[in-house]
């Protein structure tokens, strides 16, 4: 059979701030519904990948970005929208003032106006991505009403509705209980079954070794290597993360 090819491909990535290299070469697979690890202490890169992948750092010099088949120079905001990429950042970029099925149906147009559908089909739209991820809402409640843990699915459910082929999830656990974390993690398998590949930065490394398929470890700005999750302990990434 032949090898499956990798939904997202980064090689040779070197991004510098003023005089910091905050990534040194670092290369990055992600496969095709493949739950992968970004692991590293502060300041090792990990945001800043993720900036790279999604277009909103330009990295120096030579790297290239293949996605889904198509190879980048660099990534733009825009062409990373439209390829399929997208993030749940900790500050979830929502509309609290805005209700849940405006939230979901509400796609942003990197520079433009976000688009309004009609409200039926909006609020239809909302109540079944919301279904496959498990969870039932009041559709009009503003989204200020809910916790972080549901807006959060609320951005995730969104990203569904905009065909996401892989979601980057930074740090998305570290404010949850732990009820919501099993509720996300739950949420993490599901969007893998359906295909959707995600990447997930926790420092939580019981659960990262339960949910990953494969881990990748930055130390100050460096790879230092690309692990299967079931192998590792949460000793052994300490150790892989801090060179100690
Ligand atoms: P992590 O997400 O792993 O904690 P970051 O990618 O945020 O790490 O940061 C990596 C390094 O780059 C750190 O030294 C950080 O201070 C630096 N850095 C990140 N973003 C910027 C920026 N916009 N300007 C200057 N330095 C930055
Ligand atoms: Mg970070």
């Amino acid at each position: 059979a032949p090898a499956p090819r990798p939904l997202l491909s980064l090689s040779d990535v070197s991004v510098t701030f003023g005089g910091v290299k905050a990534l040194k070469g670092v290369s990055f697979e992600v496969m095709p519904g493949e739950v992968h690890c970004l692991a590293g202490e502060n300041g090792s890169g990990k945001s800043t990948l993720i900036k790279v992948i999604t277009g909103v750092y330009r990295p120096d010099g030579e790297a290239r970005i293949s996605f889904d088949g198509e190879v980048y120079d660099h990534m733009t905001p825009v062409a990373a929208q439209a390829a399929g990429i997208r993030v749940i950042w900790q500050d979830l970029a929502l509309f609290p003032e805005m209700s849940v099925a405006e939230n979901i149906a509400f796609q942003e147009v990197v520079g433009g106006r976000p688009r309004r559908v009609d409200h039926g089909a909006m609020r239809e739209t909302a109540r079944k991505v919301l279904a496959r991820l498990g969870t039932s809402l009041d559709l009009d409640l503003p989204l200020r009403d809910y916790s972080i843990a549901r807006r959060q699915i609320v951005a995730i459910a969104r990203a569904l509705v905009g065909e996401a082929k892989i979601i980057f999830m930074d740090e998305p656990t570290a404010s949850l209980t732990q009820a919501e974390t099993n509720h996300l993690l739950d949420i993490v398998r599901t969007l893998s079954r359906e295909g959707i590949a995600v990447v997930f930065v926790s420092h939580r490394l019981a659960e990262v070794i339960e949910i990953s398929d494969r881990m990748t470890v930055l130390r100050d700005g460096r790879l230092v290597g690309v692990y299967p999750a079931k192998e590792m302990t949460p000793s052994r990434i300490t150790e892989l993360m801090t060179g100690r």
